[in-house]
């Protein structure tokens, strides 16, 4: 699987990075970027609920 954070929809809340930080970073701006190119099957079940837990719906697959 292949995630991506549109960052236009992103308001930097920090869930995604504090339910899988193997995935997910905050940037310097403030913002959530996935620092994967493929999520890895150990973390697929968390990288999924970072993804529909996010408030805003900025976590896509690519
Ligand atoms: S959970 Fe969503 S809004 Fe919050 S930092 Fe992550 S991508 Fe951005």
């Amino acid at each position: 699987m292949k995630l991506k954070v549109n960052q236009d929809l992103c308001i930097g809340c920090g869930a995604c990075q504090a339910i899988c930080d193997e995935v997910f970073e905050i940037d310097d701006k403030g913002y959530a970027k996935v620092i994967v190119d493929e999520v890895s099957k150990s973390n697929e079940e968390d990288a999924i609920d970072a993804k529909e837990g996010c408030p805003t719906g900025a976590i896509e697959e690519k």
